[in-house]
């Protein structure tokens, strides 16, 4: 006879999740399997909930397995790599983990906007690697506060990455397809114009393809060789053959990245670039943060299969864009 399952696991999300989840349904988990879900057969007619990861996604080979499937719970907030116009075609709900990682992935970008202006990286190596000893005084770096700040996606991280700008006197600027007419800071209808007014332009928009490369030569080129380009959104949002040419010629002042259009990135890539300041894509990546997002999963399947509604879906316009 036939298994039947409620969730399909396509993504393990560490042994604590794995382990509640199976204990409160039927799961299927089906990432234990290399071949992944072209293991399975009959298992998979019935089943109505499937669990991923943003970094696993859930392509269309994915939704053409599961007739049955009516929702997706994704971990994490970007949904780049779902594809959201086939689940849209089918009326499968999508859910995300919104909120409760903004306020990390926010420190994260300022860690790298401080650590790209006043070169913390570059004098922790300084201090370790005895230069400090054999050759003095460090360079001069770039003040932060009272400066001027630009951000390219004024959605929940975004606001939360404003709010600190307060901490440091900074007037704030931004640019969306859309201005937020609540939001205290001023909207910059062309991000061109913001680069060339802020003295730091953090990413902070959706990735995707209607997002690529909106950070291109011109933007950068308008940030300057003053400037700081910090982004914790998406490696695709910014044209990084663009971003290492300007660095390289001087044509920026530096650069604060969690995330790069080729993960994980070569290491010679970024060779020597002291004015830039790397994190290997883990802005969420707290305890505390992890383990809500986790929870929020957790909370989606069950409300799911409890009541046929998702506590935290993808918008239905975002669902058909
Ligand atoms: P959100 O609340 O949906 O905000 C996204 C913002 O992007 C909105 O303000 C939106 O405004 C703007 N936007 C979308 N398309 C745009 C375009 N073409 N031009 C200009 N602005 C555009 O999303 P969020 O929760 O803040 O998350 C933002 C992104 O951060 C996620 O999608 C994810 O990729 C990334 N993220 C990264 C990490 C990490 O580890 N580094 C962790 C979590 C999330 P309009 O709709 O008005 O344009």
């Amino acid at each position: 006879m036939t298994a039947r399952y409620d969730v399909v696991q396509v993504a393990s999300l560490g042994e604590d999740f794995d382990r509640r989840l199976a204990a409160r349904h039927r799961v299927l988990p089906a990432w234990r399997e290399p071949r992944g879900l072209a293991a399975f057969g009959a298992e998979l007619q019935d089943l109505p909930v499937a669990v991923t990861s943003v970094r696993h996604g859930f392509t269309q080979a994915m939704f053409d397995a599961l007739p049955a499937l009516r929702a997706v719970c994704s971990w994490g907030v970007g949904h780049d790599t779902l594809d959201l116009r086939a689940a849209a075609a089918r009326g499968i709900g999508v859910s995300v983990t919104p909120d409760v990682l903004d306020d990390c992935v926010a420190d994260l970008a300022w860690a790298l906007l401080l650590s790209a202006a006043r070169r913390t990286a570059a004098g922790d190596r300084y201090v370790k690697s005895g230069q400090w000893r054999a050759l003095g005084r460090f360079p001069e770096t770039t003040r932060v506060s009272g400066k001027r700040l630009g951000i390219l996606g004024l959605g929940r991280i975004g606001l939360a990455v404003a709010r600190r700008a307060a901490g440091f006197d900074m007037e704030v600027r931004y640019h969306n397809r859309s201005p937020r007419p609540q939001a205290p800071y001023g909207y910059e209808p062309s991000l061109a114009e913001l680069a060339a007014w802020a003295d730091f332009l953090v990413v902070a928009c959706v990735g995707g393809a209607h997002t690529r490369h909106l950070v291109d030569a011109k933007v950068i080129r308008a940030l300057g060789p003053q400037g700081i380009l910090v982004n914790i959104a998406r490696g695709s949002v910014v044209d990084q053959a663009a971003l290492l040419a300007a660095l390289r010629a001087g044509e920026l002042g530096g650069a604060g990245l969690d995330v790069l259009e080729q993960e994980p990135t070569p290491a010679a890539e970024f060779a020597g670039m002291d004015q830039v300041a790397l994190m290997p894509h883990v802005g969420s990546a707290t305890r505390e943060t992890r383990a809500a997002m986790a929870q929020l999963v957790l909370d989606n399947v069950t409300a799911f299969i409890e009541t046929g509604k998702l506590l935290t879906p993808v918008a239905a316009a975002e669902l058909r864009a």
